[in-house]
């Protein structure tokens, strides 16, 4: 009998080895000391959640292990854009890493970043921390750093870069919203290539500082596109300064200064004066913060010269890549504010005009159909639908724009615009909580084959252009177990 009992077994264990990959996997990581406690969970709606905690180097590893075969794949489609749009090897970015932003790095995250390289060899996938680095440097490298090193060794053959503009996002509180707590919302523009990836749930429990949940993509240790709530009731996100330009060799990494006012801000005061701290001017971004424990919200415009902050407990800031501050555009971007054509204006226009219109109303699910929104406020032929939705929509589809993004040099029909969007409530983030939709807010799906078919000008993304299909609107939140 128990011979018959092992044949069966070992007929089962051939025939189910295929589908067992993971879950022998899994099992693999359950006996690694350094992954005691943490979990990936099954993709749900298009994201995938995992779950992190205990040291810097045991958070990384976790998040290395758990998403290794992730990070090698992103880390393809930075490459290939490093080589397309920069035309500089990996090695440049290596070297860019190792040099540049290393030295400036906390121990804290050097030890992270080194457990994710750790972590990702672990599992079988040859990187290191350098590599790890570049990948969490993939918009302050090349869209800062880069156009400074190009200003200073001018040649002919540099590429024309600008800093890119990067989402649509609010924060409102007090008489804007129905309960007079804080609302916020995000949509995060990106390259499909890159958005498409960027659906990670990273659920952070640290040994020291503030439990953080927050969306990514694979092997970065702070979101990116920054949308995040912190267990001492801070929300945030941004979105990003167009045409900004400055750099300080010295400064510290946007993205560590970014993951650390998350993880330690108790305050609007904390999260400003942690983000400034060794300010390098890289990703320079117009950042929303709200505090739920005391209703306020803050707009803080982190220029690398003038980094001017607002806050009220009564109203709203919207964001769409508009420098605001006077100063700032003059002295620190080429960006001009006065015309009403392009894609930041534009957005600016409307989320003026939905903000009239949704005075003390706005809710999370009105939030959501903020971030689907379509109108072009500067051609109000162009309305409604997927189909119409343009550069200039909250909801950015500028793969159907003839026009493209000229302010971030991205050509006509350029296969990016809004890749995913977040919201949350002071309720939702006092339970550690915030709901996501893979994909365009709106719910349009974007299909690699017939656009690659209408527009082989960008033929060079065939081999990782993936169709980009949008999921519901979906509730995650801290310590979730499924
Ligand atoms: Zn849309």
């Amino acid at each position: 009998m128990r011979q018959i009992l092992n044949v069966l077994r070992f007929l089962a264990l051939i025939t189910i080895v295929p589908l067992t990959c993971l879950a022998a996997s899994t099992q693999d990581a359950a006996t690694l000391p350094e992954l005691q406690g943490a979990f990936r969970l099954p993709e749900k709606n298009g994201w995938t959640y995992v779950h992190l905690q205990g040291t810097p180097h045991q958070i990384g590893f976790q998040n290395g292990y758990l998403l290794a075969p992730e990070i090698d794949d992103m880390l393809k489609v930075v490459m290939l854009e490093a080589q397309h749009d920069y035309k500089k090897d990996w090695a440049f970015f290596r070297d860019a890493a190792q040099n540049m932003m290393w030295p400036h790095i906390e121990q804290e995250y050097r030890d992270e970043l080194q457990g994710i390289a750790d972590g990702v060899k672990a599992h079988g996938v040859d990187l290191d921390v350098y590599d790890i680095v570049a990948l969490n440097a993939f918009e302050e490298v090349p869209d800062y750093y880069v156009p400074w090193l190009n200003k200073q060794n001018k040649s002919a053959k540099n590429p024309k870069l600008a800093a890119p503009g990067n989402c649509s996002a609010f924060i409102a509180t007090g008489g804007m919203t129905k309960d007079h707590q804080i609302v916020i919302a995000h949509n995060n523009w990106t390259s499909y290539l890159a958005g498409e990836r960027w659906v990670v749930i990273l659920d952070i429990q640290p040994e020291h500082g503030n439990r953080i949940l927050m969306d990514g993509f694979p092997g970065v240790i702070a979101s990116d596109d920054d949308f995040g709530v912190n267990s001492a009731g801070m929300m945030i996100t941004e979105t990003t300064i167009t045409q900004f330009e400055g750099w300080d060799p010295n400064g510290k990494p946007e993205f560590m200064r970014a993951r650390k006012a998350l993880q330690y801000s108790n305050s609007i005061d904390d999260y400003a004066r942690i983000i400034k701290e060794g300010n390098n001017g890289g990703y320079a971004n117009d950042w929303l913060i709200g505090d739920r424990k005391t209703g306020e919200i803050a707009y803080l415009e982190l220029g690398l010269k003038n980094t001017p902050l607002w806050r009220t407990k009564d109203g709203y800031f919207v964001s769409s890549n508009f420098a605001r501050d006077p100063k700032v555009i003059k002295e620190e971007t080429t960006f001009d504010p006065n015309n009403a054509s392009s894609s930041p204006n534009a957005r600016h226009a409307r989320w003026e005009e939905l903000m009239k219109e949704a005075k003390g109303k706005i809710d999370v699910s009105m939030a959501e159909q903020f971030l689907s929104d379509h109108l072009d406020t500067f051609d109000k032929t162009a309305y409604f639908g997927p189909k119409q939705a343009n550069e200039r929509s909250l909801c950015g589809h500028v793969d159907t724009s003839s026009r493209g993004v000229k302010e971030w040099a991205w050509d006509a029909y350029n296969p990016g615009g809004a890749v995913q969007g977040k919201a949350a409530d002071s309720a939702m983030a006092a339970k550690m909580s915030f709901v996501a939709r893979a994909g365009h807010p709106c719910g349009a799906d974007f299909l690699a084959e017939p656009f690659l078919e209408h527009h082989p000008e960008y033929s060079w993304q065939k081999p990782l252009l993936r169709d980009m299909k949008a999921g519901p609107w979906t509730l995650f939140a801290s310590g979730q177990k499924q």
